[in-house]
């Protein structure tokens, strides 16, 4: 086993794509996979292979850019009514979380990572999960996550460590990583090809992105880029 490999889950969107650049930069070896669960549109999945595609040979990274792997988890669908997934209004739910809230998905997707990962002898899983901006989501908690590799660990008799670089970083501090992971040319490339918006709208640019500006994705997404703006001047 590579103690130097590392798997990255890479969903096309802002988060996901400085994590992978955070992996290129500590790791020798970084693979990809991606979940197609039937999303409502489909601009993530495009974008991450654009996305791949640049980060092939990335300058100034140590790491060398593996294969991708995409897998199709159509039941995630069938299992959840979310916004997500159905042509429901992006709202908060009873619960007070967002409709957008898949149960459980981050859970089902690491599990997922864990096993390839095995299978490619890889021991280390990475992941955009967050604490700071969607508290909400109880399956990005830190907690949720280590308990997980846990179990993971004993469930697969190999230790799975899953790294979150992004875990207590906000929104603006992910533009300012990004930067300082990748300069100038890392942030253009996550302006320009990363996908954030609900809506799956990639028709409207704004200074920090394409989207419909008014999802709750854009909406972070632009608060976060401008507080950063304002943390450079
Ligand atoms: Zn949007």
């Amino acid at each position: 086993m590579s103690e130097r490999a590392a798997l990255v889950l890479f969903s096309g969107g802002q988060d996901s794509t400085v994590c992978l650049a955070w992996a290129l930069a500590l790791f020798d070896k970084v693979e990809t996979i991606g979940f197609d669960y039937g999303q409502r549109h489909r601009a993530e999945l495009d974008q991450r292979q654009v996305i791949l595609a640049k980060m092939k040979d990335w300058p100034g990274t140590l790491g060398q850019l593996g294969p991708d792997t995409v897998l199709k988890l159509p039941s995630l669908a069938e299992i959840s009514e979310t916004a997500l997934t159905r042509a429901t209004e992006i709202t908060f739910a009873q619960s007070g979380l967002p409709t957008t809230f898949v149960p459980g998905r981050n859970l089902l997707f690491l599990t997922y990572a864990a096993a390839l990962a095995y299978r490619r002898g890889i021991a280390t899983l990475v992941g955009g999960m967050c604490e700071t901006d969607f508290s909400g989501y109880p399956d990005c908690r830190n907690d949720t996550i280590q308990a997980l590799a846990r179990a993971v660990s004993l469930g697969l008799d190999r230790q799975v460590a899953i790294e979150t670089p992004l875990m207590y970083v906000d929104k603006a501090g992910t533009w300012a990583l990004a930067h300082e992971l990748g300069g100038d040319a890392l942030v253009n490339l996550i302006i320009a090809d990363t996908h954030t918006c609900y809506l799956g709208d990639r028709a409207h640019l704004h200074a920090w992105g394409s989207g419909c500006g008014t999802c709750p994705a854009c909406e972070l997404r632009a608060k976060g880029y401008e507080a950063w703006r304002t943390m450079r001047n």
